[in-house]
């Protein structure tokens, strides 16, 4: 607490992100980062930035990339908006599409992020609840509020949503913005973008960081109707005109243009999501049904707690909430193979005085 801090700042909760240890021989699955490489032809787009265009200032607009997004998407590029990672996007959508007299609403177990942006743009927020086997259920949500936002599949339970339920929230809340929060959609999910037409409240935004394997890089996107577009963008001319540098523009474009390498990896964090939750399930876990790069997980003999701190002190690290609800699972980001089996090997370690 410092006498120079705003109001503001004094009443703030920050988001904790995951940790980030430096060591590398930890096996790291706590971030839900990928555990593959981004394409090669990203290293090429960023060798082949010259001295030149790294004196002048990025294109503010990052229309090559919002290009690319429109034409993969079948939109217009007025309909597409580039941000420093999809947190950012996400930040200017709470700002600027989220802040009404009502309530925005979300799930009560869900991105620990969403409740943070509030309380910094004075968002009034109320949390609907999930069912008991965490999926959830558009009845619940009230018609009128000042929003929604979801992920999907949803964090960190990794259960999707499917488009049909997505259609209902939409034409239930007709009046506010519907924001879907895509981060793991390339892991086994329907994107809502193809409902972006007949829906003009509809948001989706999406990211580069997980499905490919660039959350070093800092990229994100919504795509959604010319209107709410325009919204965020006057709030990134009223903030930041250059959210991207150009090694994040080039290099993001280039992953865009290797479609079949971005393919290869999801698939094969998909299979190893697959082994994991068999070999999990054998283990006695319970493991939710997950569309995402991560599991979650439960054992009914050994609290959550104490395998997060278990797995720690062998070298493996994973996430572990202790929050309402959720306080006796584990999110476990999907690794390599060699790294499948050395957290299957802890586990087995560590459970099998049971
Ligand atoms: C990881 C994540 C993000 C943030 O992604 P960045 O683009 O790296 O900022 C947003 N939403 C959810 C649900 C996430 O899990």
């Amino acid at each position: 607490m410092s006498r120079y801090w705003s109001d503001l700042v004094r009443q703030l909760t920050p988001y904790v992100p995951g940790e980030q240890p430096q060591a590398d021989r930890l096996v790291k699955l706590n971030t839900n980062e990928s555990p593959y490489r981004p394409s090669p032809a990203v290293l090429t787009a960023i060798a082949a930035v010259s001295g030149d265009s790294l004196r002048l200032y990025p294109d503010p607009e990052s229309m090559e990339l919002k290009q690319a997004f429109a034409q993969r998407n079948g939109l217009l590029s007025e309909q597409v908006f580039i941000g420093n990672g999809s947190d950012e996007v996400l930040a200017h959508a709470f700002q600027g599409l989220l802040k009404h007299e009502l309530p925005v609403c979300f799930p009560d177990v869900t991105y620990s992020f969403y409740p943070v942006w509030c309380e910094l743009y004075g968002v009034a927020h109320r949390d609907v609840p999930v069912a008991q086997d965490f999926s959830i259920d558009p009845a619940v949500y009230p018609a009128a509020n000042g929003g929604i936002i979801i992920p999907n599949p949803n964090a960190p339970t990794g259960v999707l949503l499917g488009l049909d339920e997505i259609r209902a929230l939409l034409r239930k809340s007709c009046d506010s913005v519907v924001v879907i929060d895509e981060a793991y959609i390339d892991f086994g999910g329907e994107s809502a973008v193809q409902l972006i037409a007949e829906y003009d409240n509809l948001l989706v935004i999406q990211t580069l960081s997980k499905s490919r394997a660039l959350a070093g890089l800092r990229v994100g996107v919504a795509m959604g109707s010319v209107e709410l577009i325009e919204g965020l963008e006057r709030i990134k001319n009223s903030f930041n005109s250059y959210p991207l540098d150009i090694l994040a523009q080039r290099a993001a474009l280039a992953s865009l243009q290797d479609e079949e390498y971005f393919h290869q990896s999801c698939r094969r964090v998909i299979a190893n999501r697959e082994r994991l939750c068999r070999e999990m399930t054998a283990l006695g876990f319970d493991v939710l049904p997950s569309a995402a790069n991560f599991i979650f997980a439960t054992h009914p003999h050994r609290a959550a707690g104490d395998l997060f701190a278990a797995l720690r002190q062998l070298g493996i690290i994973v996430r572990y909430f202790d929050k309402p609800r959720i306080d006796n699972y584990l999110r476990i980001s999907i690794g390599t193979d060699a790294q499948c089996d050395a957290l299957l090997a802890a586990l087995r370690d560590l459970l099998a005085d049971l």
